[in-house]
């Protein structure tokens, strides 16, 4: 059995390293995938061999059952926009399953040989459910995407830290049963819940990876609590990886991740940010002025947001990319490592869409190539953009922008002067250079595409 549970290891490692390249990344998803299936079908066997009753049978083919049709049904109709939120969700599913463990585990059923993980089980599978459902609260609208402070915060959150350590450490050293460990799953599900909620602004990327490195180290607790090698290498694996992303995230931000923990973040003002009001200024351009400047241009560069992956119009964008180029105007693609609603959501996007992966430039890449530019085309993208980040004192400050405004011109396509997820006005709308193109994003690049035909044709 140790040999098949390595095979699946061995497919899990080289799985996320094919996952490198977004050329090979899917294969690396398959291989993954069948590396998990080859270590459930090996712990059917386990369970078979063990002589497990038919409770625990039917037990183990109803979760199964349940889970596989769940995870089936809400990964092929969840809408693309949606995806962030359910990512979000299988992270408090793993994270509370995790716990769960641990609890089943000192609930009687099998000695209590390994503390120290058992309580570093439930502490941290407990916080990233109650975290992890928060956030997916936030991303999909249910709470608040600013941050949620409420009198006592601090407090409260100070509290329910002293109350988690100190259960936790009553079940680290296998002293207080289980009201020690009932009361360490009640704080630490408390405690995510106050560590998520005053988090916001353009923060979140960062909250979301942390949790999902949280999710992979409670899996991998969950498999020492257990004894089980293959949990054990799969947690790791996941926690690894996100540990790095999240540096990555926080790196792409310019924050640290002490900061954006302890709230010093996401809460600046949310006000209106230049004299006159933000509307004052604004310049109102309609397709054919967009598509002159299109057609006559030799080098475009697109900057892709979250307004693109809502109204699903990579393939709308990527017509019209075909039809500047056949009149042999440069085009690329300036990718933000925050835009969207989940970390590399624009890649996933674009990548449905066939752009070709050297079409896409990431951040620093890309601001090397705006001064070059005649006209940067931002379609749906509002904080990844916004000026307001060199400057201190608002939700954006400090995070490193895509330099749109050192284009020769800027289109901004979006369907109103609507704010970004971080809620704070753009001043990219107001610069004299910006034209702004109100409309849905795909059927804004449809109209612009028209229009550009008879330049280009
Ligand atoms: P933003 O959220 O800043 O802005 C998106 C813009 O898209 C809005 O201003 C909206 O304006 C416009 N929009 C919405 N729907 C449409 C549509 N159908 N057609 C055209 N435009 C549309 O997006 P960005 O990608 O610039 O920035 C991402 C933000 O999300 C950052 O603040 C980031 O921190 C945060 N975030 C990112 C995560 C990640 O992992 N990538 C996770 C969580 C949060 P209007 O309504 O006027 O059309």
């Amino acid at each position: 059995m140790t040999i098949v549970y390595l095979a699946a290891a061995v497919c899990f490692v080289l799985g996320l390293h094919l996952m490198n390249s977004p050329a090979t990344a899917r294969r690396g998803n398959q291989l993954s995938a069948a590396g998990m299936v080859t270590a459930i079908a090996a712990t059917a066997v386990q369970v078979v061999r063990s002589g497990a009753t038919t409770g625990g049978w039917i037990a183990l083919g109803a979760g199964l059952a349940v889970g596989a049709i769940a995870g089936l049904y809400s990964a092929r109709a969840v809408a693309m926009t949606a995806m962030p939120q359910l990512v979000s969700l299988f992270n408090a599913v793993g994270g509370g399953a995790a716990a769960l463990v641990a609890l089943h585990e000192v609930s009687g059923h099998t000695a209590l040989s390994v503390t120290v993980p058992t309580a570093l089980d439930v502490l941290i599978g407990a916080i990233t459910f109650a975290g992890s459902l928060i956030a997916s609260g936030k991303l999909q609208g249910l709470v608040p995407g600013r941050p949620v402070v409420f009198p006592g915060t601090r407090v409260t959150t100070a509290a329910l830290t002293v109350v988690m350590l100190g259960a936790g450490g009553f079940v680290a050293a296998g002293v207080g049963g289980t009201a020690a460990i009932a009361v360490l799953a009640l704080a630490a599900t408390g405690f995510g819940v106050a560590m998520v909620l005053p988090i916001g602004g353009a923060d979140m990327p960062v909250v979301v990876s942390l949790l999902n490195a949280c999710t992979g180290t409670a899996v991998a607790m969950a498999g020492l609590v257990i004894g089980n090698n293959v949990l054990i290498i799969a947690g790791a694996l996941v926690g690894a990886s996100g540990a790095i992303l999240t540096k990555l995230m926080a790196d792409a931000m310019n924050r640290s991740l002490v900061s954006i923990m302890v709230g010093g973040f996401g809460t600046g003002d949310n006000g209106p940010s230049g004299p006159g009001g933000p509307a004052a200024g604004v310049r109102e351009i309609s397709a054919d002025d967009a598509a002159i400047q299109l057609g006559y241009a030799s080098k475009v560069v697109i900057v892709p947001g979250y307004g693109l992956a809502a109204a699903q119009a990579q393939h709308a964008a990527q017509d019209l990319v075909r039809l500047l180029e056949s009149h042999r105007i440069e085009v690329t693609y300036a990718i933000h490592p925050v835009a969207g609603r989940m970390p590399g959501h624009m890649n996933v996007l674009l990548a449905e869409a066939n752009v070709p992966y050297g079409q896409m430039r990431e951040l620093d890449e890309a601001n090397a190539e705006f001064p070059r530019a005649d006209v940067a085309l931002v379609v749906g993208a509002n904080d990844v953009t916004n000026p307001a980040a060199r400057r201190p004192g608002n939700a954006v400050s400090g995070m490193p922008i895509l330099d749109v405004d050192q284009a020769a011109h800027v289109i901004v396509l979006k369907r109103s002067m609507g704010h970004g997820y971080a809620g704070i006005e753009n001043e990219l709308y107001t610069n004299p250079k910006t034209g702004m193109f109100f409309a849905d994003a795909k059927a804004g690049l449809a109209a612009l595409s028209a229009a550009v035909q008879p330049l280009v044709g």
